[in-house]
């Protein structure tokens, strides 16, 4: 009898903790092959993607191999470039060549995560850096680290500024969390530039609401803003960028600031391979699925994490929000509604109750939710790296990560530019499409 092939796309939270719990829970069953299709063949643990941003933890700390979690599944790495979700089959792009190839399920699960949305300001997405991947942290640390570079031999004020200010468009937990993490590392850096004073490092947050951190409790998110004030990064509320040009920036309350180095982290939507698939979505762009994750109509069809919208049954249907922490949960059940359909059972749906969330502010301060407790100050941050560092998976990389910050802690921060500005600069060209 031929085996039933279950295909899980996207090896990130989601999609591989739904092969992890497939490999515990099925591990007996010879009758049903799992493949994991993704484009990279590591895991990217992005809560710590900061620290990386902020020279504390190289590239390598952050990143764990996905053959090394996977015992009986197939890994397969390539860039899915179709999925057709009628006759659910994958179409990938094998690493080094053209070649293509398709692979055909009785299951298949879609975990393919988000990507930053501009919401069609095309002038600011050409300009702005983003964080999402380990190539935009890296990026973005060297072009800080090239900018201090230019600024020490820079003579003229206006260009001086615009190298020496950081614009964070976005106070949720990305923007707020990039901005300490940069303003550290700036300050740290420019003390082996002669001509330059850390005074002269700022560090602006901008958001269109009135308050940052919109998803904490009130008195938290206060308190940060507090802590961020205290450290000099400059907030601007209720503001948004109207226009964007390569060394300036200028708000919709007519403020101009001169700058080289924009994060865009103010919105997120699903990964744009759910563009092309034929079924309902939500209006950010994310699958809508049942409460059990599956794709209505399409039986053996599933969507989790990022990039789908899955009603929280204890939320009045409210979708539950992108966090790894769910993305984890949602892959256990799924993996388990998988199994069911496969014994003629049914499938059950995810209830799960978000645990909290920790928000780093920078020089060893935090501020923590954790159900109804509230933490804030260097308790709060010392929490969480003790619980990130029991969630990064593996003992070697545990052993890294606390190397890192240990080498962070006697020697100062990784503040070397290791791309070369030709790099940088050609990044950019491909993104104006000039490449
Ligand atoms: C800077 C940052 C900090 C964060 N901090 C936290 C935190 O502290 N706590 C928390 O709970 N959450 C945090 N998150 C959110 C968390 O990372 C996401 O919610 C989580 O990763 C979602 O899991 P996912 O499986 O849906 O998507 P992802 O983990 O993004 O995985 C998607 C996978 O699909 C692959 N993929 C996408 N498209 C294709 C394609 N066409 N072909 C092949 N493969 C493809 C990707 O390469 C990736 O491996 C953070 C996110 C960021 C960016």
């Amino acid at each position: 009898m031929a085996k039933k092939q279950i295909i899980i796309v996207g090896g990130g939270f989601g999609g591989l903790k739904v092969a992890q719990t497939l490999e515990k829970l099925a591990g007996v069953r010879d009758d049903i092959e799992v493949t994991l299709v993704s484009r990279d063949n590591f895991l990217l643990f992005t809560p710590f993607l900061t620290e990386t941003l902020g020279g504390m933890l190289d590239e390598g700390d952050v990143v764990s191999p996905l053959r090394a979690f996977l015992k009986k599944t197939r890994f397969v790495m390539g860039e899915v470039t179709t999925i057709d979700i009628k006759a659910k089959t994958v179409t990938y792009k094998r690493p080094l060549n053209d070649e293509m190839e398709t692979l055909q399920a009785d299951h298949l699960i879609l975990s393919l995560g988000s990507t930053s949305s501009f919401f069609g300001q095309t002038e600011i997405e050409k300009l702005a850096f983003t964080l999402k991947s380990l190539d935009d942290a890296s990026l973005l640390r060297n072009h800080l680290m090239a900018a201090l570079e230019q600024a020490n031999e820079e003579a003229d004020t206006t260009a001086r500024q615009a190298l020496l200010t950081v614009a964070v468009v976005g106070a949720g937990y990305t923007g707020v969390e990039a901005a300490g993490a940069m303003r550290d590392l700036m300050k740290h850096a420019s003390r082996a530039y002669p001509n330059i004073r850390p005074d002269e490092i700022r560090v602006i947050l901008i958001d269109m609401a009135e308050k940052i951190l919109p998803s904490i409790d009130p008195a938290l998110a206060n308190y940060a803003l507090r802590q961020l004030q205290k450290r000099g990064i400059e907030i601007r509320l209720g503001q948004k960028i109207e226009c964007a040009s390569e060394c300036a920036i200028t708000l919709s309350k007519g403020e101009v600031i001169p700058t080289r180095s924009l994060l865009w982290s103010a919105g997120v939507m699903p990964s744009p391979l759910t563009k092309t698939l034929e079924c309902a979505k939500d209006k950010r762009g994310a699958i809508l699925v049942e409460p059990t994750m599956a794709i209505k109509d399409l039986p053996g069809v599933w969507a989790m994490g990022d990039c789908a919208s899955i009603p929280n049954l204890l939320e009045e249907g409210r979708p539950y929000t992108g966090t790894a922490q769910n993305a984890e949960r949602e892959a256990k059940r799924l993996a388990r509604n998988v199994l069911a359909i496969l014994r003629g059972q049914e499938p059950k749906p995810f209830l799960f109750r978000s645990l909290g969330e920790f928000i780093v502010l920078g020089d060893h301060v935090a501020v923590a939710q954790i159900k109804w407790f509230k933490f804030s100050g260097f308790l709060a941050w010392f929490l969480w790296r003790t619980v990130y560092l029991v969630k990064i998976p593996h003992w070697g990389r545990k052993a890294r990560v606390v190397t890192g910050w240990t080498m962070d802690l006697l020697f100062g921060r990784a503040s070397v530019e290791a791309e070369t500005p030709r790099v940088l600069r050609s990044h950019f060209m491909e993104r104006r499409g000039e490449g």
